[in-house]
């Protein structure tokens, strides 16, 4: 556990959990009890895929929705309604098109009560320390999207929040706006150009984690958990070049590429990083979760796996431009198949996998079909309930029934749109789409 410094707390959470009522009157549970201290001085990663609860776990904190359970202590008082030490960027800037910019970054102000004159000079303050003079009249459709970002940073931080809360903001910028915006950003805390106590930055990218936060705080999904802390104390500003650095990037790639791995069982820490686990018991037998995946994107992996010796799953996302989100999805699809295991951190092929990438059409189709009724319990559902229908048909609303008394009604649609490729993919049934039926085709073997 971290020792008490003299640092203040600003927020505690504990064992705060959120579920969802779904329309069937299913409780989803999105986020598992939470523990966890924002502290004043400190900036806060929280990191994992998409779907982790991430962006929910900011709401909550920032008191805009409730928990379901447990409480939220603001300076050690329960926090009742909105935050008000918090304010918010978001990914898509949210500003409102038809105010300029001056008026959009007024606009906390406004909310706050602030009278028009100091409102006035605070604005224009910000404006001019987040480098947007000259745009004050401007009009939001007349900038570029790092322009945009600007302005939704200036807006949050001319309020002088304790607690900047940031939700994926550099995410919707090229790479090179991103990385100058993350920079400037670094500089005002640093040189504590703001006011602000503490910043709290949700991402999904490991290195952005690595290069802002003193402390990263990974989330795991199905249900939302946190199943990592890691303490950074590389000084600033870190070069991504540094082998302290890439140890620690590998050390979070691990552990988010590794699903079931406990974090008790956390790999020793990184040079320069200690590592704080707090343990969270794995969650009890849980509906096996598909990750979105077409079975030509796991085809592809597999064969760009077999042509090239870098089999480290970190460097191959790099090589090929790729976020963890967009890869990690493909990997697990593949692990479920029993296609390859992780092994370090580098990506090894199964027998099975390597019998795949050999084989023809027929047979790659072959494999699928045997590997997902073996491994896929959702695959499997549907295939006993086709065999058991007399007319060899099910509704999707019957499937979605079952889905939804353990995903959200948008994700049951993916979990079932998933489970419908790969097993056209296998030739196990089929999909009338008008009719929203799936099917077994007369002729289908038996298996
Ligand atoms: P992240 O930001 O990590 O991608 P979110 O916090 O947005 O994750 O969402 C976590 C999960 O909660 C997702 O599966 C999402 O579908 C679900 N979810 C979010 N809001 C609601 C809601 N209002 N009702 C039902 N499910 C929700
Ligand atoms: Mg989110």
């Amino acid at each position: 556990m971290i020792a008490k410094t003299a640092t203040e707390c600003l927020i505690t959470l504990k064992d705060v959990s959120k579920a969802y009522q779904q329309p069937n009157g299913q409780k989803i549970s999105i986020l598992e009890p939470i523990n966890l201290e924002l502290r004043s001085g400190e900036i806060v990663a929280l990191l994992g895929p998409s779907g982790s609860g991430k962006s929910t776990l900011m709401r909550i904190i920032a008191g805009l929705i409730p928990p379901s359970e447990g409480q939220i202590l603001y300076h050690n008082r329960p926090l009742v309604g909105l935050n008000p030490g918090v304010a918010i960027v978001f990914q898509n800037f949210a500003l409102y098109p038809w105010l300029t910019v001056l008026e959009n970054v007024e606009l906390g102000l406004k909310a706050k009560g602030e009278m028009p004159e100091p409102r006035l000079q605070k604005a224009l303050k910000m404006i001019d320390i987040i480098g947007l003079d000259g745009f004050e009249n401007a009009y939001p459709k007349e900038l570029s999207g790092g322009m945009r970002q600007r302005v939704g940073f200036a807006r949050a931080l001319a309020v002088e929040p304790e607690l900047l809360c940031m939700d994926e903001p550099f995410s919707a910028l090229d790479v090179l706006t991103a990385e100058n915006l993350r920079f400037e950003l670094l500089d005002l805390w640093l040189e504590k150009k703001i006011p602000t106590k503490a910043v709290l930055i949700v991402t999904h990218g490991i290195e952005e984690a690595v290069i802002l936060a003193d402390r990263i705080v990974v989330l795991g999904r199905n249900p939302g958990r946190i199943r990592a802390e890691l303490t950074v104390t590389l000084p600033h500003y870190r070069d991504r070049k540094t082998p302290q650095f890439q140890a620690l990037v590998d050390q979070v790639y691990k552990i988010l590429t590794n699903p079931e791995l406990s974090c008790e069982t956390v790999v020793a820490p990184a040079a320069s990083a200690t590592t704080v686990s707090q343990p969270e018991p794995a969650p009890s037998a849980k509906y096996q979760s598909l990750p979105q995946v077409r079975t030509g994107a796991i085809a592809g992996l597999l064969e760009l796996l077999e042509d090239r010796k870098e089999k480290d799953l970190y460097r191959l996302g790099q090589e090929l431009m790729l976020e963890v989100d967009d890869i990690l999805p493909i990997v697990e699809a593949a692990k479920l198949m029993d296609f390859l295991i992780i092994q370090e951190g580098d990506l090894l092929l199964t027998p099975v996998g390597i019998q795949f990438i050999a084989g023809g059409i027929d047979q790659r189709k072959q494999i699928v079909r045997t590997q997902i009724l073996s491994n896929i319990r959702l695959v499997q559902q549907i295939s006993r309930m086709l065999q058991a229908k007399r007319n060899h048909r099910i509704s999707e609303e019957l499937i979605l029934d079952i889905l939804e008394a353990h995903f959200s009604p948008k994700e049951a649609m993916r979990q079932l749109q998933t489970a419908i490729d790969w097993g056209r993919y296998a030739e196990l049934y089929s999909y009338d789409e008008p009719g929203g039926e799936i099917f077994l085709e007369s002729e289908t073997k038996d298996e």
